[in-house]
């Protein structure tokens, strides 16, 4: 035995009572050892210093001995207690999630958490007090003592007006079904626009909630649809009680985020509605997933950890052994292939539950046409109809602004953005007419600019909006229908935080005879008064570059086209197009989604193409393009050189810029690889992304890897 010299410390003497590895928000690969005189439960947040900063990180576990010298490992500053730790469950998916997407785990742990569970200071600052969760329970045991009485007067008066209809046949079918299942088993729910699948949703979480297990009912948005929220409440609050029922989405502020947040990991919550970031909610009983509108592109995050909410949903229900539910009138070609492979269990709602038939669908040739702005005859016709009759219309225009563009008549001269590779669009101020409430807009970065009273090539006075926007559309409607209210619903008019909420609130009263809109009136919206949906300019989608346009087209046009005659038995769409023999429209005709989806399938397999094959895409960012090229050829070129595993099974494409370059004075490019066989990709990205930092540093680019990318 040897004694250690007096002056060198006895590390047997300084010996913590634990050694944890914790996953910390920083941009480094792997995890972090600190020294904790406490021994920790993996799934505890812990604050932590980390370099001059504090940061709050994730226990990852306990290890016997620090991966660096002892000496070297920091004390944790403090164990946050405030709510339970993460259950391994949460920690498998975390982990998983970081290995698929190709990022270091804390980049997934600390960014899905409310905030202020991951900030410091919300804990250690002066006001702090016991933390942002304590504040928060007893701000609202104040709130509740106020509001008790109030709330059991509404519950009463609410579980008296919620008598759940009486299920169809086919929703009969499909909660059996359902409720059938024993072990994992995806379920595609392909229900015609209207046929009630909500109704089926409802049925097969009351089992689970009976059953003592938690719900997550996934949305792609919930500030547009408070009818579900509402009938969740009115359906569920008598069984789980008014804390039974969480919502997760952006749109909250911290407090109430964490006030769900909680609820749900305490088991407090037993039903969670949330949008795709609900995903990464703490469900300790989760018994039941429901993704609603699979097929929307929502439930892919676009920036930070890319992760698909619906793809993590079947992980994660894969993972506990529980049903997952993914719902749809028009299923992502993806998952439609897994039902017609067998590996998902298709269940099908062919009929609208309220009325006999589904819409009739009209193509109207617009080559052949006089068009008014924009419009048809026939459309101008039948929505003149319909107000007649006291019926509403939509006319649907995925275009938001007054034209996309401005145009010089003499010398050719368009309004383009001075930072981005795009052209500006013109927009009228909200809520005014005159000529110079016009500003020229860039949709991209932002920028806004007057508009020129002259060309600034030529002096010509005589510039011209090209084109038409929503706006310029309610415009000419407000001229030919001067008796009618006019509504507007796009990103621009529901700015203001409830003007959405108030805007359909409208619609729905009966407040409104004509609608303009965009996407956004798209999405789950069951309005009773709608005869007729008009669609204009459908085919600007049709010729872009995208693979996957034809199916984003169809999903749009077939859930647009689902909003008329959901009450009344003699709904129409009207689409114009000056392409009506293309085949998306053709099945649009005739309802016919099985139709389409076979048809593209059939392409995408002859042209290898997802569902028959994996994608990653490499973009890079930089102030020049060929510094943006420049580092996808050489990350390109290593992954020869070094030799990664399953080259012979990953194509890599060439370089190439983006459609639009330049954004906000910055460049872009990107680089596409692409397998056949899923668990190469992965093997192939993973080596890959460890030489990424390094190149990125030395040609001073930023980039970001996304595995199953939906725009390329
Ligand atoms: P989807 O989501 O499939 O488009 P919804 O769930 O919005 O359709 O249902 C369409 C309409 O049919 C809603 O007004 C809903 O209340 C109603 N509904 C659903 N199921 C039934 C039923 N069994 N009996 C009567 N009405 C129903
Ligand atoms: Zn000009
Ligand atoms: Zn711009």
């Amino acid at each position: 035995m040897t004694t250690p010299a007096p002056d060198i410390p006895s590390v047997a003497d300084s010996k913590p009572a634990a050694w944890l590895r914790v996953a910390l928000d920083v941009p480094l690969p792997g995890l972090f050892d600190y020294r904790c005189d406490e021994t920790v439960e993996p799934g505890l947040r812990v604050i932590v210093p980390f370099g001059r900063r504090k940061l709050v990180g994730v226990v990852v576990e306990q290890v016997d001995a620090p991966a660096i010298d002892p000496a070297q490992v920091k004390p944790v500053e403090q164990v946050l207690r405030d709510l339970p730790p993460f259950a391994p469950e949460w920690m498998r998916l975390a982990r998983f999630a970081a290995e698929y997407y190709q990022r270091p785990l804390g980049e997934v742990m600390l960014p899905v958490l409310p905030p202020p569970l991951r900030k410091p200071s919300a804990y250690q600052g002066k006001r702090s007090g016991a933390g942002p969760v304590a504040r928060r329970d007893a701000s609202q045991a104040r709130r509740e003592g106020k509001t008790a009485a109030a709330d059991a007067a509404a519950t009463d008066a609410q579980s008296a007006a919620s008598q759940p209809p009486v299920l169809h046949d086919e929703q009969q079918a499909a909660v059996d079904a359902i409720a059938a299942l024993t072990a994992f088993k995806p379920v595609l729910l392909h229900g015609v626009t209207g046929s009630g699948k909500t109704e089926v949703y409802l049925h097969a979480a009351q089992r689970v909630l009976a059953a003592g297990r938690q719900v997550l009912l996934m949305v792609p948005e919930i500030n547009l649809t408070p009818q579900l929220e509402a009938a969740l409440r009115a359906r569920f609050e008598p069984v789980i009680g008014a804390k039974g029922l969480a919502v997760l989405h952006s749109g909250l502020a911290d407090g109430e985020r964490i006030e769900s947040w909680s609820r749900v990991q305490r088991g407090q919550a037993r039903l969670l509605l949330g949008t795709r970031m609900s995903i990464f909610a703490p469900l300790p009983e989760l018994g039941l997933i429901v993704v609603d509108e699979e097929h929307d592109s929502s439930y892919k995050q676009q920036e930070g950890l890319r992760y698909s909410a619906r793809d993590l949903a079947v992980w994660r229900a894969h993972d506990l052994d529980i049903p997952v539910v993914l719902g749809s009138a028009t299923p992502s070609l993806e998952s439609w292939q897994h039902a017609e492979r067998g590996r998902y269990l298709r269940l099908t709602l062919q009929n609208r539950a309220r009325t006999s038939s589904l819409p009739a669908v009209r193509l109207v040739d617009t080559r052949r046409l006089q068009m008014k702005e924009g419009l048809s005859p026939h459309l101008t016709d039948a929505i003149g109809e319909r107000l007649a009759r006291g019926e509403q219309s939509l006319v649907f225009l995925n275009r938001r602004g007054y034209a996309p563009v401005l145009h010089c008549g003499s010398c050719g001269w368009v309004s383009h953005c001075p930072r981005c590779s795009t052209f500006t669009v013109l927009h009228r101020a909200e809520g005014q007419r005159g000529g110079s409430a016009y500003r020229l807009h860039c949709h991209h970065c932002g920028y806004q600019a007057m508009v020129p009273r002259a060309c600034p090539e030529c002096g010509d006075q005589d510039l011209l909006p090209m084109g038409r926007g929503t706006q310029r559309v309610e415009e000419h409607l407000a001229g030919l229908f001067p008796q009618a209210r006019i509504a507007r619903i796009d990103a621009d008019s529901t700015r203001r935080k409830g003007s959405a909420q108030a805007l359909f609130a409208a619609v729905h009263a009966g407040e409104v005879d004509i609608l303009v809109g965009t996407q956004m009136v798209s999405k789950g919206h069951d309005f009773t008064r709608l005869g007729l949906v008009g669609v204009l300019n459908a085919d600007a989608m049709l010729f872009a570059h995208d693979f996957r346009a034809p199916e984003r087209l169809f999903a749009q046009l077939m859930q647009v086209a689902g909003r008329a005659g959901r009450h009344t038995a003699n709904g129409e769409v009207i689409i114009q197009t000056g392409y009506p023999e293309q085949p998306v429209y053709q099945a649009l005709k005739r309802h016919d989604y099985a139709g389409f989806a076979r048809h593209t399938l059939e392409e995408r397999e002859a042209t290898g193409l997802p569902p028959f094959a994996y994608q990653a895409l490499l973009t890079a960012e930089a102030r020049e393009l060929r510094q943006a090229l420049a580092f996808l050829q050489r990350a390109r070129d290593v992954a020869d050189q070094a030799g990664l595993p399953a080259l012979d099974s990953v194509t890599r494409y060439d370089p190439v810029p983006l459609r639009v370059v330049r954004v906000a004075h910055v460049e872009r490019a990107q680089l596409l690889v692409e397998s056949t066989h899923r668990p190469a990709l992965q093997g192939f990205l993973t080596a890959w992304s460890a030489w990424l930092p390094q190149l990125a540093h030395e040609l001073r680019v930023r980039w970001q890897l996304e595995v199953d990318p939906l725009e390329i």
